[in-house]
């Protein structure tokens, strides 16, 4: 088994490790590349207007080892894909590598829209190449495209040798009409052929000759051969390409506390399953166990190990509710271990149960995992978690949170670069301020309704801003009941503007659709079209970003506004990669 992913860039040091494999293979393989072209892979990717292309790298990987790639061009400015290189590694033969790629190249060069996707292959014809042990593998690739429906330009001058040779065997120009709209026309067919002659065979065309070869389009539309080397396949129904990992803390139900008017339920996470699955956008992932280190790394050792051990010993169907809070002497927790939960935590009504523990390490690893796939190159992860997370402090719990996922995998994250946190449920995220209000390298920002009026009230202030090597990196933008989209937007651009500043690596997105109209626990209007609005604003932003699910307790509009705020989400991240103003 192998798996595909896109390669952005090589900043982080595994995907620089795979660049670097990628080079190594396309040395192998195609012998007649130039080192000069091959040694600029890792500066196309990082830097696209400099080339006047994007590259769009993706690999294909089996158990961390590199099966094969293909590097892409997309030329926006012209509006076509150029497909550079395919390859799998020798002695991969007939495991479908070059064929997945192929696939993945096509459907990516149909999303990005245009003229289409081209690339050149060499000929088979005696008539073009000479030597007969060529004619035979150039056959077989033929044939590879033409099963995918490509077709071969005819009619042209595009075979045209560039340099006088004694065994010239110069490529044809294929095409390839799923990727594209309309039949391919003469002005864009020769515009893109302009585009690939001077950029990037540059200096070595002879004067005149890309001249000669674009006047040599005759026919509009222009003609494509008929395939002669094998038949063509029919082209696959239309597909999104799965770009969002999705992790679901599938033990959640577990932790059901049914009290009447107890809104965090495990319908929650049904609803919004239900709703965003169907849709092609996710990818689900297999939910990985870490250690428990992860957790204790974010929250007091004595916190966790409370709540472990209170929790294994209860019954199944009790619950402990806090009903003494220490908060004069802390010195003395106390010893009975129902007693002591109100030492560790802020409200009465986040009781612990038997399985409360299990449920919340269920939902830490769907995080971390999630936050995993992000290092490993993933643009979008999103982990469906409930119980959520956002109240529980370093040392305290509450709010129905008791391990904060959001935070653990904030802190994950911000051994690669720094991170910024931010909060879009209906209530601040006390719990994430806490635990990073004094770190620098982590930017919390909270947009939540006013404390003075919403949960939890003694926290969420603007002028809470963080302390020591932290101050200045903890924002809250407290605001009043009814507000609706617009005036919400007005203060995401604030929040945004202070992200932009801080420049991190990564983007955690605490997400709460409690900020929905008719949500119980909220006051706020947001509507689906609201949250796909937020979604494109945040996607814009070009970071990888991990969305853990926070609240939302209207589960009837819990999927619908998920649903768009992911749609936005991918389409704003999609948007500005078309438009090349990510800086990828
Ligand atoms: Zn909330």
């Amino acid at each position: 088994m192998f798996r595909i992913r896109r390669v952005f860039d090589g900043v982080l040091p595994r995907d620089a490790r795979t660049v670097e494999q990628v080079q190594a293979l396309l040395r192998e393989r195609f012998p007649g590349v130039e080192e000069k072209e091959i040694r600029q892979i890792p500066a196309m990717l990082r830097d696209p207007l400099h080339h006047r292309f994007r590259a769009v790298l993706f690999v294909a990987e089996s158990a961390d080892k590199l099966a094969g790639f293909a590097l892409m061009l997309h030329v926006p400015d012209v509006g076509f894909c150029w497909l550079d290189y395919v390859a799998a590694q020798p002695g991969s033969a007939g495991r479908g590598v070059g064929a997945a790629l192929y696939d993945r190249v096509r459907e990516e060069a149909r999303f990005l829209g245009g003229i289409g996707l081209f690339f050149e292959s060499l000929p088979a014809d005696p008539e073009f190449c000479m030597d007969a042990s060529l004619r035979k593998e150039n056959r077989a690739r033929l044939r590879f495209y033409e099963r995918f429906g490509v077709r071969i330009v005819a009619n042209t001058k595009y075979e045209t040798p560039l340099i006088d040779e004694p065994a010239p065997c110069p490529p044809h120009l294929l095409f390839d009409p799923y990727t594209a709209k309309k039949p391919l026309g003469r002005k864009d067919a020769q515009q893109v052929v302009r585009a690939i002659l001077e950029r990037k065979y540059g200096g070595r065309c002879p004067e005149g000759y890309v001249d000669m070869v674009a006047d040599s389009f005759r026919d509009d539309p222009v003609r494509l051969a008929e395939p002669r080397y094998a038949t063509p396949a029919p082209p696959p129904a239309a597909q999104v390409s799965p770009q969002i990992a999705l992790t679901v803390n599938d033990r959640h139900e577990i932790h059901h506390v049914r009290e009447r008017g107890y809104v965090e339920s495990p319908a929650r996470i049904d609803a919004i399953l239900k709703k965003i699955e169907p849709s092609g956008l996710f990818e689900r992932l297999r939910v990985q166990g870490y250690p428990l280190r992860h957790v204790t790394a974010v929250h007091d050792p004595g916190m966790v190990g409370y709540f472990r051990a209170v929790c294994a010993r209860l019954g199944e169907k009790e619950a402990v509710y806090p009903y003494v809070f220490p908060i004069r002497n802390q010195a003395r927790p106390p010893r009975e271990l129902p007693r002591r939960a109100g030492y560790y935590v802020i409200d009465t009504f986040t009781p612990l149960s038997r399985n409360a523990f299990l449920a919340a390490r269920g939902a830490v690893n769907c995080a971390l995992t999630a936050a995993d796939s992000l290092l490993d190159g993933q643009r979008l992860a999103y982990a469906l978690v409930r119980p959520p997370g956002h109240h529980a402090e370093r040392r305290a719990f509450g709010g129905f949170c008791y391990l904060n996922s959001t935070a653990v995998a904030a802190n994950h994250l911000s051994e690669f670069g720094k991170v910024a946190v931010l909060d879009v449920d209906y209530h601040h995220g006390n719990g994430t301020q806490d635990i990073f209000y004094e770190r620098a390298d982590v930017l919390t920002i909270s947009i939540h309704g006013h404390p003075n009026g919403a949960y939890p009230y003694f926290s969420g202030f603007a002028s809470e801003r963080g302390e020591g090597q932290g101050r200045g990196f903890n924002m809250n933008l407290p605001l009043p009941d009814g507000v609706d989209g617009e005036a919400y937007r007005t203060v995401l651009a604030k929040a945004l503007k202070r992200l932009a500043r801080f420049g991190p690596r990564f983007l955690v997105i605490a997400l709460g659709l409690d900020t929905a109209k008719g949500d119980p626990t909220g006051t706020w209007r947001l509507t689906p079209t609201d949250f796909e609005k937020n979604g494109r604003m945040l996607g814009r932003l070009c970071l990888p970003t991990l969305v853990v699910q926070e609240g939302g307790y209207r589960t009837s509009s819990l999927g619908p506004n998920a649903l768009a705020f992911f749609r936005g989400l991918s389409e704003g991240t999609r948007e500005r990669t078309r438009n090349m103003e990510c800086a990828e």
